[in-house]
């Protein structure tokens, strides 16, 4: 399958007013495009192009720091826009709302473990909530690793079901130092329903 780059699922003004329209049109068509550009350049004339990106973060450990960071910044923002949606906000349903009643505690307590790992998380990273053995987890990683990677160690691997992006360049413009109100922002934001088919997904892959 080709590494391909593709508009945001919804208009860059649609999050407004938790996440605004010029951070998004920046974030998508600067930050993302230039992870994606340096992605593709970065595996020009090799064989890890023709990989899918599930393979291609599954052996990124060997494939040098240029494909690490970009292939991460490539599929992260690919993940973190279909995290939210305009239509987003409340608690999961589902199967993924009863298993973080179950796994988590509830959603409330789902929230404010993302949130404490989005804060704690030192410089840029995501915060992540993930399938591992089957269990729900909450996890952060830095930079642009992610779960899928074999450089993330065993309590971070696994397969990713919502993804937070707490890089400064993810809110700066409308929170400036205030990470933990654009957290709180997001989860107006946050698309429990795509997050319920890739839980669904995962656990059927057996992750
Ligand atoms: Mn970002």
């Amino acid at each position: 399958m080709p590494l391909e780059f593709d508009p945001l699922p919804y208009p860059a003004e649609a999050l407004e007013p938790h996440i605004d329209r010029k951070t998004m049109e920046i974030h998508h068509g600067k930050h993302h495009r230039a992870y994606f550009d340096k992605m593709t350049a970065a595996l020009a004339g090799t064989e890890a192009a023709m990989m899918g990106v599930g393979r291609l973060l599954a052996n990124v450990g060997g494939l040098g720091p240029a494909v690490r960071n970009n292939g991460g910044g490539y599929y992260n923002h690919n993940i973190y826009w279909a995290s939210m949606s305009p239509a987003g906000g409340g608690d999961p349903a589902g199967a993924l709302g009863a298993a973080v009643e179950r796994e988590l505690g509830g959603a409330d307590a789902l929230r404010k473990e993302m949130a404490d790992a989005g804060v704690a998380r030192f410089g840029s990273g995501f915060a992540w909530l993930i399938v591992q053995k089957q269990k729900l987890k909450v996890v952060s990683t830095p930079n642009q690793d992610n779960p899928l990677m074999d450089v993330c160690g065993e309590s971070c691997r696994g397969a990713p079901i919502l993804a937070l992006d707490v890089w400064e360049h993810a809110y700066y413009l409308t929170y400036q130092n205030r990470r933990p109100d654009y957290i709180a922002a997001f989860w107006n934001v946050a698309d429990w329903k795509s997050a319920n088919r890739r839980y669904e997904e995962a656990m059927s892959a057996g992750a």
